[in-house]
């Protein structure tokens, strides 16, 4: 067994039962394998591998809270503190009812390299709670955020920890969790990012993981002899990255004509219109009907089947593991040149193994989603320097940071003779960093 093999087999046999985990695991090692073999010896002495695929800690904690009803309900909050080798521990966090270890920790161990990636100096974290947010009330979300800070305030701090939004955590819930920090804590600091802009929130923040996917994918095209304008765009999700990239999408001339919820998907054949689809799940936080219902020439399906759709370029933007072999084959012979992922892992290994072989261009997500925590990264910035910059300030900044990771992968890709094996880029590029960090501060 090399020491690749090794290490992936400890982590399978300590952690077991968390596939998508070892998933993530898998991808990332496999694909540092160039530099690992250039520097097996020192990092075997100093389990290098061993540290990084084991978080500084893990931290459960249970959440009681009183529903409408006057019924106690009890759920499970996690965060995960990665790495913070190169900064403050930092990443979302997810209220959904798939949460758990496994998901949580897959989520900070790619957190780690996507933060590298961004050139900023942010640590990898990652958390949140079983919780499942459809269907509540303001008042039961606000219980549940309360009762979740209640514990997660020992954790975090705008030096140590600085979580932020993810699935099923967007504005509202931010706004609750930073009251009920700030009424423990008795601080004003930046603890969380995602804020609202009366309380130091960055301007496009909102925008930024969307709006960074699409700065990214238009890099992609042209150094691949493409452009974005005037190319169909397959979106799923329709939260906050897939709303923003269909908007950016739109802006840069492309012509994004899907998106989808966990019920159903819809193909507009018109191209999506932002303004409903903003109506429907920002406002009235509607199901996909309500789209279909207002647009007549939109057609409504239930079920999954985004990729079915002829489209040049596919955006995952919902959840992991969303695109399989059998959507990928499609979107292969559909004639797609290239995948990008908004979502934290929306496409199999299989799947990407398929595209990558069959001549469609692929970006992973933490790469092409890593606007979202780039902007987190310059809203601690405002707040430590209690000033805000306009729109245009952090829009600039997050297209240089989207083309600062374009360049970095492509070029360790090339470095390490698989050019165009944007994986590996991304990988290697995030993991140089982290490594050199870690290295340089000793045995912890
Ligand atoms: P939202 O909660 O705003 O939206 C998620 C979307 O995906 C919704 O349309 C939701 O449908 C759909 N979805 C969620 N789970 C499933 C599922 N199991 N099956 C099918 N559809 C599903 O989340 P975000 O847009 O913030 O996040 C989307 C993805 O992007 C996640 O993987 C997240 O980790 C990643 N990401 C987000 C960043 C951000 O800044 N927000 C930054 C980087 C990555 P429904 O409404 O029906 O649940």
């Amino acid at each position: 067994m090399d020491y690749v093999q090794e290490v992936l087999a400890g982590v399978i046999a300590k952690n077991p039962a968390q596939p998508e985990f070892h998933q993530a695991v898998r991808e990332v090692l496999e694909s540092l394998r160039p530099v690992i073999e250039r520097n097996e010896e020192e990092y075997r002495r100093n389990a290098l591998l061993e540290r990084l695929t084991t978080p500084d800690r893990l931290i459960q904690f249970r959440v009681s809270w009183v529903d409408d009803k006057g019924q106690v309900q009890v759920n499970n909050g996690y965060r995960v503190q990665y790495n913070n080798a190169i900064g403050p521990y930092k990443g979302g966090l997810r209220f959904h009812p798939s949460v758990n270890q496994g998901i949580i920790k897959f989520l900070g161990f790619e957190q780690i390299f996507k933060n590298s990636l961004t050139g900023l100096p942010i640590g990898g974290g990652k958390g949140g709670a079983d919780f499942d947010p459809k269907g509540k009330s303001d008042r039961e979300i606000m219980a549940f955020c309360q009762s979740f800070m209640t514990e997660l305030y020992k954790y975090v701090g705008a030096d140590m920890d600085v979580p932020a939004g993810d699935i099923g955590v967007g504005a509202r819930e931010i706004g609750y969790l930073y009251g009920q920090y700030k009424r423990i804590r008795g601080v004003y600091e930046g603890v969380l990012t995602g804020k609202g802009l009366s309380y130091g929130g960055s301007l496009a923040r909102r925008e930024a993981t969307g709006y960074g996917l699409l700065y990214l994918t238009e890099q992609l095209l042209k150094a691949n002899g493409h452009s974005l304008a005037g190319k169909i765009v397959a979106v799923s999700g329709a939260g906050n990255v897939a709303t923003y990239a269909i908007e950016k999408a739109w802006q840069l001339g492309a012509k994004p004509v899907t998106c989808s919820d966990s019920t159903g998907w819809i193909y507009d054949p018109d191209g999506i219109d932002v303004a409903l689809l903003k109506q429907v799940k920002e406002v009235q936080r509607a199901r996909l009907t309500e789209y279909a219902a207002a647009r007549p020439g939109a057609r409504y399906h239930a079920g999954k089947g985004v990729w079915s759709v002829k489209c040049d370029v596919a955006l995952p933007c919902a959840t992991q593991n969303e695109l399989q072999l059998e959507d990928a084959e499609l979107l292969a012979k559909n004639g797609c040149i290239a995948v990008a992922e908004g979502a934290n892992m929306p496409t199999t290994l299989e799947a990407t193994g398929y595209l990558q072989s069959h001549g469609v261009l692929f970006c992973p997500g933490k790469a092409s989603n890593a606007g979202g925590v780039a902007v987190s990264a310059l809203e601690m910035s405002q707040n430590s320097e209690r000033l805000g910059w306009s729109f245009e300030e952090v829009d600039e900044q997050l297209k240089g940071i989207m083309t600062h990771i374009f360049t970095a992968m492509d070029e360790a890709a090339k470095e390490y003779g698989m050019p165009g094996n944007y994986v590996v880029g991304a990988n290697i590029a995030g993991f140089l960093k982290v490594a050199e960090a870690m290295t340089a501060q000793g045995i912890v």
